[in-house]
């Protein structure tokens, strides 16, 4: 299996963005982390048209920032027209700073810091996502002493059962973000939000979850919110004009995974939102949505050298690699799955199955068990694919492990966007 944006060249060694991986790897070293820019551009343009053409272009598309986070990233994405949503002052200063209109900016939080929160208003974001009713508050007092009146959107969890880990599940009642539906407190917050001077209740927000497959989740959550905005204004006269609909889309981790398109989604979505509009008299609202893993997650690949290789016989054959853990924590998070391959080989037959092990002292730094790849020797090199989102931004330096580089590829071209952290960094903040 390979994904968008990548080949293999007359060397047999696996292509991605028109750059041959080995030479990337003798020039940049390993782990080495490569994104394909156009992919990103690609899936960022596919989200946008599919808004035009379906909705009228009546929306934004927000990048989820948390997925990767790099200054050269953000200018991609921003430079396609998107915005960006930041769920810490880190990601936002990181956001500002790459030059993001902060009118394009949305955050969120479950627990923003007053510090946060005044930092954001104090940069005129275009939109706060209110998670808390003791935001409200702090919300309307900073902007007050900006002077301004502050954009926000409320969260709701929709109750909707989303079928995915549930780590990464966030649309149902037991779940620290958001207000419930079911229990009035949503309803409670946004009008005890409406006695504010200093805020404007522009609407709602939801974000089922993530690497979801289905649309029907997706259509069942719009569905439940548009309801929601025209029960508030049956009920205070009050009509709330955004709906944002958060992100989660699937993408293709290995074989298994069949994801939606997404414009097919905001195909069905945009005729949810218009009909049930209509049934219940609202003005369409400017729709925004934040995918993150689905702008990223296949334009990336990571490449390791692959090191000791330990086959114990009638058990499982471990291909231990230069990385692990520390650049990819997701296998040991919620034992996500991945496709490799060896990149020098990438057109043999893949043969054999293996595990493939990091390099941290701990036995679950895996990154996958029973993979099907091609013959294995120390020195190979390994590409594990999909590693776009949530990889580098979950990265670590534990065993001082340094964060490897991160290199952007375009048309046979490529380009350091993050350097390689180095021992000095290390020991930067220690005293
Ligand atoms: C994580 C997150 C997203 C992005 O989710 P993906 O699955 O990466 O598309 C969007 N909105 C919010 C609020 C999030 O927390």
């Amino acid at each position: 299996m390979l994904l968008e944006g990548q080949g293999i060249n007359a060397l047999n060694h696996l292509t991605i963005g028109g750059c041959d991986s080995l030479e990337l790897c003798e020039k940049y070293g390993t782990p080495l982390y490569v994104i394909d820019e156009n992919v990103v551009r690609e899936h960022c343009r596919l989200y946008k048209k599919s808004i035009d053409e379906f909705y009228n272009g009546n929306g934004l598309v927000f990048f989820a920032s948390k997925a990767l986070c790099n200054l050269e990233m953000i200018r991609v994405v921003n430079s396609e027209g998107l915005g960006a949503d930041s769920v810490s002052a880190g990601e936002l200063y990181t956001v500002l700073k790459a030059g993001m209109d902060s009118e394009k900016i949305c955050i969120h939080g479950n627990n923003k810091t007053d510090e946060e929160l005044e930092y954001a208003i104090k940069n005129r974001v275009g939109r706060i996502v209110i998670d808390d009713v003791s935001e409200i508050k702090k919300v309307d007092k900073i902007a007050k002493a900006n002077n301004i009146r502050q954009k926000v959107l409320f969260r709701i969890k929709p109750g909707i059962d989303a079928h995915t880990h549930e780590f990464i599940m966030t649309g149902q009642i037991d779940c620290k973000f958001g207000f419930a539906l079911e229990t009035g407190e949503a309803e409670e917050a946004i009008c005890k939000a409406l006695e504010y001077d200093n805020i404007i209740v522009a609407g709602v927000h939801c974000h089922i979850g993530s690497q979801i497959f289905e649309s029907e989740p997706f259509k069942e959550a719009a569905k439940v919110l548009v309801n929601f905005m025209a029960d508030i204004k049956d009920k205070t006269g009050y009509e709330m004009f955004e709906l944002n609909l958060g992100g989660g889309f699937g993408v293709t981790y290995t074989e298994k995974d069949d994801p939606i398109k997404f414009n097919k989604y905001i195909e069905e979505v945009s005729a949810i939102i218009k009909e049930e509009c209509a049934k219940r008299n609202l003005v369409l609202p400017f729709v925004m949505m934040e995918p993150g893993r689905s702008i990223v997650g296949t334009a990336g690949v990571t490449l390791y050298k692959a090191g000791a290789i330990k086959d114990i016989p009638g058990i499982r054959c471990y291909v231990s690699v230069d990385g692990g853990m520390t650049d990819n924590p997701r296998y040991i998070l919620y034992q996500a799955e991945y496709t490799a391959l060896v990149a020098n080989k990438a057109g043999d037959e893949k043969t054999e199955v293996v595990t493939l092990a990091g390099k941290c002292c701990e036995s679950g730094d895996l990154l996958g068990e029973n993979m099907p790849i091609q013959k294995v020797e120390s020195g190979d090199i390994i590409a594990v694919l999909t590693t776009g989102a949530y990889n580098y931004s979950m990265a670590s330096n534990y065993n001082r492990v340094p964060r490897p580089a991160m290199v952007m590829v375009k048309n046979g071209e490529s380009r350091v966007i993050v350097k390689r952290e180095t021992f000095e960094d290390l020991v930067r903040n220690d005293i």
